[in-house]
């Protein structure tokens, strides 16, 4: 049985949360820290950073414990397995004790130094959500430009305006916006859609999104597709709708064969047509199968949210005083 979070409320004990989802960044994380400490410990503030690191297979944990030495702010969440980069971003902010928090990535590509402009500006204007915003890609590959660009695009169009094409995972979000989070069904959740959609009050800070200081991408193409998908079904029918469009197209073109066929008929020139019989075959038996899809992608994700399977499990949060194995949401 899961937990409901909603009677979970965390008591903030900090003022600013770090929260930062890593996956093998055993090759990142000495810049990573070398650059973040000075500008927290610059801020004056009362801060956590909480590394959540997703079922790393390298070095990563060991040198989180290493650092955590000398650097009592440092939380390490553990997650069992790998959970990918959403679920590990969701831990994270379920677990991040701050009265603001803020999400970035293992990799410098989100420059530290823009946090405290994101916290200055929640707090001058109340804002909720601080959304760091890419003044531009130049950084990044052609490759990663262009299916970006076709990610957003279609984001857009199924989703609505509100999700901006230049918003990633590096945002500030105030304790409102993460009681919010914590109060939504465990489920996967594609968060650049999600705080959006939200409605909070919300401000915008502009960044060069850097490259990656070391290692890989952790993104491959597969992944990027998995979360193109994600993010089409968890938020639109769009898709189903389609479905209807392809299946009114096929039905059309069937009735035009059906009226091509009797006028064939009558002409008693019956013989002939194997072509378009096959075109048919095949065009029917691909729409088909497309709509079956669509249908299954659906049944699928409410498959797995009746199932009500924890999106992560922590292995160990040294936040705790006790480390214990803990499911899903503490
Ligand atoms: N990440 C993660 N779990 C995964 C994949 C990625 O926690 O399964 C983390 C990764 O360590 C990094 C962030 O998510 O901190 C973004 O990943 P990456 O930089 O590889 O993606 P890209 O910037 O290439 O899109
Ligand atoms: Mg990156």
């Amino acid at each position: 049985m899961i937990e409901s979070s909603v009677e979970v409320q965390v008591e903030p004990s900090v003022e600013l949360s770090v929260v930062i989802p890593m996956f093998n960044e055993e090759e990142a994380l000495p810049a990573l820290a070398e650059r973040l400490r000075p500008v927290l410990d610059g801020t004056g503030e009362t801060y956590e950073v909480l590394a959540v690191d997703d079922g790393s297979t390298d070095g990563t944990a060991g040198q989180l414990a290493r650092l955590r030495d000398g650097w009592p702010q440092l939380r390490v969440v553990r997650l069992r397995r790998n959970s990918g980069h959403q679920a590990a971003l969701t831990a994270g902010l379920h677990h991040a004790r701050g009265h603001y928090a803020a999400s970035l990535d293992a990799d410098l590509q989100d420059p530290p130094e823009k946090i405290p402009e994101m916290l200055a500006l929640a707090r001058s204007r109340h804002l909720d959500i601080v959304y760091g915003v890419r003044g531009n890609r130049s950084s990044d590959t052609g490759f990663k430009r262009r299916t970006a660009a076709v990610y957003y695009w279609l984001m857009r169009r199924m989703v609505g305006d509100h999700v901006s094409a230049q918003a990633g995972d590096f945002r500030l979000l105030s304790r409102n916006a993460l009681d919010a989070l914590r109060a939504l069904p465990d489920q996967p959740q594609v968060y650049r859609l999600l705080m959006p959609w939200f409605g909070f009050p919300s401000g915008e800070v502009v960044y060069r999104r850097d490259p990656r200081v070391a290692g890989r991408t952790k993104y491959p193409l597969r992944k990027m597709v998995l979360l193109a998908v994600d993010s089409v079904i968890s938020f639109s029918v769009a898709p189903l709708r389609l479905a209807v469009w392809l299946g009114t197209l096929a039905f059309c073109v069937c009735l035009a064969m059906v009226g091509y066929t009797l006028a064939v008929y009558a002409a008693g020139d019956t013989t002939r047509g194997w072509t378009s019989l096959i075109i048919a075959v095949l065009f029917v038996g691909a729409v088909q199968l497309i709509c079956l899809g669509v249908l299954g992608e659906y049944i699928g994700r409410l498959y797995t949210a009746a199932q009500q399977r924890p999106t992560y499990y922590v292995a160990e949060d040294t936040g705790d005083r006790v480390p214990a194995a803990v499911a899903g949401r503490s």
